[in-house]
This record gives structure tokens, sequence and C-alpha cells, in this order.
């Protein structure tokens, strides 16, 4: 009978184990949900510098006949245009938006690396959607 018992307890003993483990994913999640990091940049075309979005919120001045109403004059030269950047959940890389525009069908933007074919698009048109600056 002992034996039985003990078993019952190893049981139940796995059981508050496996709720635990699915409550911490769950809270992690959850944690990672409220984190989410949206760091966006701005690049200018110009001088080539780049600088946070906060930057830029300051001085918010759009650039007239862009494909985008969020491409600005630049904080640095005052010149630009200044594009805002994206980094790609797959492979990390950093690429201009509202340059030579591809969007999928979640109307995230395309990133030219993962997506081989519009990156090569876009350089045939010699428009550099990931430039060094913002790829070390
Ligand atoms: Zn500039
Ligand atoms: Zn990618």
């Amino acid at each position: 009978m002992s034996g039985s018992d003990s078993s019952l307890v190893k049981k139940a003993a796995i059981a508050a184990a496996a709720v635990a483990a699915v409550g911490m994913l769950f809270w992690s999640w959850n944690s990672n949900m409220a984190q989410a990091p949206v760091e966006i940049g701005y690049y200018c075309l110009t001088c080539k510098k780049s600088d946070h979005i906060s930057v830029y919120q300051a001085n918010w001045r759009q650039y007239p006949g862009a494909m985008s109403d969020s491409v600005l004059y630049c904080v640095h030269c005052d010149k630009g245009p200044a594009h805002p950047t994206n980094e790609c959940e797959k492979c990390g890389a950093v690429f201009i938006l509202h340059l030579f525009p591809k969007y999928d069908e979640f109307g995230s933007p395309a990133c030219p690396k993962c997506d081989a074919a519009y990156g090569q698009a876009a350089k045939a048109k010699g428009v550099h959607l990931m430039p060094k600056a913002l790829n070390p």
C-alpha cells in the first residue's frame, strides 16, 4: 500500500512541476510582450548618420516628395532625407524603409538579405538598402 502511496505523491509532484513550468513560460512570454523593444532608428542618406527615433520626434519635419510621411529632414545635416530603418527579425540585418519598398501580406517590410530577389532588384536600381553604417 505504501508503494502506491509514494507513486501518487510522485505523480502529484510532477503535475505541480508541470503547472509551475507552464506558469513560468506564460510569465516570461508576458514580460517579453510588455518589453518588446522597438528600436526604430533613422538614417540620413546625405550625411549617413543614424540616430534614435526620439531625437527625430523632437524635431519632426517631413521631407517633401518622399514615399512616406515618416521620411524626414535630417537633424544632423539639415538636408536628408532621413529614412526610418528596420531590423530583420530573422537575420538581424538593418535596412532602410520607404526607399525601395516591398511588404509582405502582413504589411511587414521585406528584408533585402532574406529576400534575395528583392535585394537584387534594389541593387540593380542603385539603391543601397543595407548601408555599412547600419551593419557594422
Ligand atoms: Zn544628414
Ligand atoms: Zn533578414
